[in-house]
């Protein structure tokens, strides 16, 4: 590397020498980093104003107030003897010690706004006090008063003038190049200045605003002195806000803090939150604030839309700090976090009590913040504490409204035993159609089925296939066809023993019951604690509180569900959600589950080719494609993959294969909940196609989530049993659906299924499941439907 002749080569460094910046450029700087544009500049100009005690604010603007910038107020004037020093940096007359700083109240209080403008453009102040004959004019240039004219003296000039202060600030940024260039958007900039402008009218009742552009006759804004603040709101925010606000007035003397504002309801909503704060009468940003404020309204209205508030906050100065931020316009204040809950209960009160007349909505879930509840004077009251009035039912105990549509529940599903009777569909070709049962036991001890109810199987009996075990019964080879008691056959392919015949029905059985709890098995497998790790970490921070702490309001459909949380209800997709509870039910009792016996064990190998004959079916084939694999060979291949992990299935899942490729058991993971038998075939066939054995973590993760696919609820399905053969006799049916008492197979169907899902699905969501964040974000999950005191209101009118 050569060196040039002066020694400033490139690669050698030599130390600068520090230089002592020119004080003017020091100030230039200090001053960019208040005003950063004119509207900064003019916030500065009219909380002066306002604190000399104005009740006339007069803006004039030129090129968006890069040109001019004016200001003229009727407030108590600048004294001559002041006006000298009035530019210099920390002059005021608001602020005299360092305590003081903590105690003004007045707007400004650093001294510093004057000062600033005047190092970044040309300002002169017109002024006069009441008690002064005339007025007074002066010009400042980087803090200090300059000759009005090159050559004249450095001192205020008398001269005609009203009572109060004109202060104009032309040429902005004429000697900050970078930051003029910045500001080329006049238009932009004039609109900033009108929102400043905008908001200080409506904070500020009987203070008369004014805002044009020079040249212009019209202003822009013009609010009177007699005006209200809704006055004002309409007039600078339309009719359509105006109209739809609610008056917001609290004060809690703990902090202290007074609240007051005027916020809009739940039927006015905008594509942009717009949100006026005043922190003790100071046009504020507090991020923090506008967040929950959002997250409040966000249970009330439409997806994507917002409200429109305003929010003026009195608190002790001493617990504001403004200074966290050169413009001051963000602040920061003590007992943040809990002043901010406050305000949003005072929030979700008065939207809660106004909501009556408003619009029915749904939305998708933005859960509201969970504001710790607070007593008007301050005193903490329990944080979960939702008030009387706003429940529809506060004890998960009592009585949830589907249980008063189910009259006599066939399940009879005790915390004593875990028996239960599973339906089972017979072959459509029978001419009758009896029940099975399965017994459904844990592993361990005999129990006994005292407590199983006897079902009427005659009245009950018109169960109808689902494909799958609609296949079994036709099943040629199906040499084990029973009848029942009924007259009805019962049916069950030789591969499909798990559905025992009736000789089972009311015996005591060998079964047990859950009373002898084995010790937990500790899991130390890697695989699975990072597994539940994954769970944990994709859980939705908000919809795991709701589902945790819920209340079981209903069941509304084979897929949906109703739940209470707070104040909200939802509508919760069981059916799609249930997977992942069952996913997590997986990992959390990997190798403690219980085992659901199959009283007769299932060939895996017949169960896959019914699973490839339903694959046939939907590839619309007549005959299994040639140049596939033929079924037998799948079916084959699948059971020997099992059989061979036969250890591992049973130890870790409570799958039990026989060697010689039959299913005995599936893992018990909800007490009383048996899955739909229909999913068997499909799922013994994604278990040869589907788990990834090659790794641990993989293995188990596949294996949990065809297990929870599943298990994941499904009713079974209830068609016509005789089908559209029998489509003459459907005279019967009209018959019957006069008689308006009896229900049809169907509906009963649903009915013991949807009470089923009430007593064993929900109860296991509130007890450790964690929604993660991925299922949830798609549509329809979990929906947000009302306010649950709104639909009180509805009840208690009725
Ligand atoms: P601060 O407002 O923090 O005191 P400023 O630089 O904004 O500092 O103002 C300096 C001083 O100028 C104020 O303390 C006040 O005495 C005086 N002043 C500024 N604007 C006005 C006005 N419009 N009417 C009366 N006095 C004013
Ligand atoms: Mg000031």
């Amino acid at each position: 590397m050569s060196s040039s002749v002066d020694g400033t080569n490139i690669g050698v460094t030599i130390a600068p020498t520090i230089k002592r910046l020119d004080e003017a450029v020091v100030n230039r700087i200090a001053a960019g980093e208040i005003i950063h544009r004119p509207a900064n500049a003019l916030k500065e100009l009219i909380e002066n104003s306002l604190d000399a005690g104005s009740t006339s604010i007069q803006v004039s603007i030129k090129d968006g107030g890069l040109k001019l910038l004016q200001i003229q107020d009727n407030g108590h004037g600048i004294r001559i003897g002041d006006l000298a020093i009035v530019c210099e940096r920390f002059t005021t007359s608001k602020l005299r010690t360092f305590d003081d700083l903590s105690t003004m109240s007045t707007y400004g209080f650093r001294g510093e706004a004057l000062a600033s403008v005047s190092h970044i453009a040309h300002v002169t102040i017109t002024t006069k006090t009441k008690d002064s004959n005339c007025a007074y004019k002066a010009s400042y240039s980087d803090g200090a008063i300059i000759p009005a004219k090159p050559g004249g003296a450095a001192e205020p000039k008398p001269c005609a003038g009203n009572n109060g202060t004109q202060i104009s600030a032309e040429d902005l940024f004429y000697n900050v190049p970078t930051r003029r260039k910045a500001l080329k958007n006049v238009t932009e900039e004039y609109n900033r200045i009108l929102d400043v402008v905008n908001r200080y009218a409506i904070h500020n009742e009987g203070v008369s605003f004014t805002c044009r552009k020079v040249g212009s006759n019209t202003p822009d804004v013009h609010t009177t002195t007699s005006a209200t603040v809704v006055d004002n709101i309409r007039h600078i925010y339309g009719s359509s806000v105006a109209n739809e606000l609610l008056s917001l007035e609290k004060s809690y003397p703990v902090y202290p803090l007074k609240i007051k504002g005027w916020i809009s309801n739940a039927n006015y909503s905008v594509k942009k939150f717009v949100m006026l704060l005043f922190i003790n009468h100071r046009s504020v940003e507090s991020p923090a604030i506008r967040k929950a404020i959002e997250a409040v309204y966000a249970t009330y209205l439409p997806k994507n839309t917002h409200p429109w508030v305003y929010l003026s906050l009195e608190m002790d100065p001493r617990n504001v700090d403004v200074n966290v931020h050169p413009t001051k316009r963000e602040v920061h204040f003590m007992n943040e976090e809990e002043v901010i809950t406050t305000i949003c209960e005072a929030i979700q009160d008065r939207l809660g009590d106004a909501n009556v007349s408003r619009n029915f909505l749904t939305q998708s879930l933005l859960p509201q913040m969970s504001a710790k509840s607070r007593t008007d004077d301050g005193s903490k009251k329990p944080a979960s504490k939702v008030y009387e009035y706003n429940q529809v039912r506060t004890d998960s105990r009592a009585q949830t409204l589907d249980s008063f549509l189910v009259s006599a529940s066939p399940y009879t599903i005790s915390n004593s035993s875990s028996h239960k009777r599973v339906k089972v569909t017979a072959d459509p070709s029978d001419s009758a159609y009896g029940v099975q049962e399965m017994d459904v036991d844990s592993d361990g001890e005999q129990s006994d089925r005292d407590d199983l109810v006897d079902d009427d199987e005659n009245t009950e009996g018109k169960g109808t296939p689902g494909s799958l075990l609609n296949k079994i019964g036709q099943f040629k080879r199906d040499p084990l066809m029973k009848s029942s008691e009924n007259g009805g056959s019962q049916r069950h392919g030789r591969s499909s023993p798990n559905i025992s015949g009736s000789q089972k029905k009311g015996s005591r059985t060998n079964h047990s019951g859950l009373r002898v709890k084995a010790p937990r098995v500790e899991v130390k497998l890697t695989s699975v604690i990072q597994l539940r790790e994954e769970v944990k970490k994709q859980g939705h921070p908000i919809l795991t509180p709701i589902f945790a702490n819920h209340t079981f309001v209903g069941i509304l459909d084979n897929q949906r569900g109703l739940i209470q949380n707070e104040l909200a209800l939802y509508l919760v997709n069981y059916e799609a959600i249930s997977e992942e509870l069952f996913y997590q039910i997986c990992l959390r009792d990997f190798s403690n589950f219980g085992f659901i016996r199959l009283s007769n064990p299932v060939s895996i190998k017949d169960m896959v080719q019914m699973a490839l004959d339903d694959e046939q079916e939907l590839m619309e084939k007549d005959e299994w494609p040639e140049e596939l694999t033929s079924k037998d060979e799948i079916a084959q291949t699948v059971a020997n993959t099992l059989v061979a992990r036969k250890e591992m299935l049973k130890e870790y899942f409570s799958v039990c294969v026989t060697d010689d490729g039959k299913l005995t058991s599936i893992p018990l993971m909800v007490k009383g909940y048996v899955p739909n038998l229909e999913k068997l075939a499909d799922f013994l066939w994604r278990l040869g196609s589907e788990i990834d054995w090659t790794s641990e973590k993989a293995c188990f993760r596949t294996l949990a989530r065809e297990l929870a696919i599943f298990y994941s609820t499904q009713p079974e399905r209830v068609e016509d049993p005789f089908g559209d053969s029998h489509g003459e006799e459907s005279q019967d049916e009209d018959d019957s659906a006069m008689d308006h008492d009896k229900k049809t197979p169907q509906e009963i169907q649903d009915a013991q299924f949807q009470h089923m899902i009430s007593s064993l699905i929900f109860p296991a969501f509130k007890k450790h499941f964690i929604p993660p964040k991925a299922l949830i974000e798609k549509s329809g999950m979990v929906v947000q439907v009302a306010q649950v005191k709104d639909l009180y209101k509805v009840f208690e009118r009725c």
